[in-house]
């Protein structure tokens, strides 16, 4: 099982910030900035090339769900949503995840 699906399954110690029926938001381990969250399906999908049409909904889920996270933790005046795409794209854990970031000036 995935490191990602270890979190979602409460296998694997996490900061979980948000969760819904379809959705886990916890922080990340190594911050890049002073808010940096990962928004995670509870499904096991690997890249964005992965996705299929029934994801659509999901993924939109994701980025709905960001959105009241920024609020929730007042950066909602600016912040940047990421997704990288396989490993030339940076991705290194490969179970999709929206990067949440926010809190520079
Ligand atoms: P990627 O490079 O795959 O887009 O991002 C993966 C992110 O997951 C990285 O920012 C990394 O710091 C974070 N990460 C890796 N392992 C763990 C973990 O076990 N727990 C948490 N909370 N974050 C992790
Ligand atoms: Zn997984």
């Amino acid at each position: 099982m995935c490191i990602f699906c270890q979190i979602v399954k409460k296998e694997k110690g996490a900061d979980i910030v948000f969760e819904s029926e379809r959705v886990v938001a916890f922080r990340d381990i190594n911050p890049k900035a002073p808010t940096h969250i990962l928004v995670v399906p509870k499904k096991h999908i690997g890249t964005i090339n992965d996705m299929t049409e029934d994801d659509r909904e999901l993924v939109g889920d994701m980025v709905f769900s960001a959105k009241i996270i920024a609020k929730e933790h007042k950066i909602d005046d600016g912040y940047k949503l990421a997704f990288n795409v396989g490993s030339k794209g940076g991705q290194i854990i490969d179970h999709i995840h929206l990067h949440l970031l926010g809190g520079k000036n």
